[in-house]
């Protein structure tokens, strides 16, 4: 069953510069959908307030704002890993809030997740670490062979295929994490405090990779609450501030 819009296929990694299929719909049908969202836990924290959010196909979002601020919750909301406890949120033309069991993490598997602290299996390999994603998707080894060399050559990992996480720095594992993320070729990415825990150098490589990623045609959206790092780049800005959308540029 497929939920979102059928993947980015891999040969855009080697081949295009321009997903000319993809671009009639670039910067017109909103992707992501957050209609008059609150979100309330279960301890009573008011994590979001009557938040209204659109992400066109194929843009580059950062979501800054405090710690504190809301920046995962809202987040959160676009992987299914919440529930908002008013308002609905859209991804897709797919109705998070009515996806119910296996729907869920279906739909998971077709969004890529990078998180600040990585996420990696300590005893496997860079290479198993990203190759994993698509085995728990049923993917042939000649699929998985074709997908993880262009995925790998991406984020500059190629010859560290053996190594074990332990092996790395903070911004190769990283790098580990976002090939996992993207080995599958998903349309949205989602990556909360990627540079969290790195250097300017690794936080802008990292910056960097994503911006190639969204010149294939993926659609990108950050949280982030490192100001300089935004303004070196030319991406829409959205601040997050006590749960409420502040301001956005
Ligand atoms: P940010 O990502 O900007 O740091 P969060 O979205 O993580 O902010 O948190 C927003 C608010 O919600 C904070 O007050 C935080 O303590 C609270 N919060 C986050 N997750 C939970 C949770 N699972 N249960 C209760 N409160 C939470």
């Amino acid at each position: 069953m497929q939920l979102l819009k059928s993947n980015i296929d891999t040969n855009l990694f080697t081949s295009l510069t321009t997903p000319e299929i993809y671009q009639a719909d670039v910067n017109t049908t909103p992707m992501v959908k957050i209609c008059s969202v609150t979100k309330i836990y279960p301890n009573g924290t008011r994590a979001l307030l009557d938040v209204d959010l659109k992400v066109r196909r194929g843009e580059f979002l950062f979501i800054t704002g405090a710690s504190g601020s809301g920046k995962s919750t809202l987040l959160k909301l676009l992987y299914r890993e919440e529930l908002p406890t008013k308002g609905y949120v859209v991804v897709d033309d797919c109705d998070l809030v009515k996806l119910r069991g296996d729907a869920i993490s279906l739909f998971r598997r077709q969004v890529g997740i990078v998180f600040q602290d990585y996420k990696l299996i300590p005893q496997r390999t860079v290479a198993e670490n990203v190759n994993i994603v698509l085995q728990a998707q049923g993917y042939t080894r000649k699929e998985i062979r074709r997908r993880l060399e262009p995925t790998l050559k991406l984020v500059g990992l190629l010859s560290k295929a053996n190594k074990f996480p332990k092996h790395l720095s903070g911004g190769e594992q990283q790098r580990v994490s976002i090939a996992r993320a993207i080995v599958s070729t998903p349309q949205l990415i989602l990556a909360d405090e990627p540079m969290g825990n790195l250097d300017l150098d690794n936080s802008w490589q990292i910056i960097q990779i994503l911006q190639k990623l969204n010149s294939f045609g993926a659609t990108v959206i950050i949280t982030t609450h490192d100001e300089n790092l935004v303004r070196r780049c030319n991406h829409r800005v959205v601040e997050v501030n006590n749960g409420k959308i502040r301001l956005q540029q």
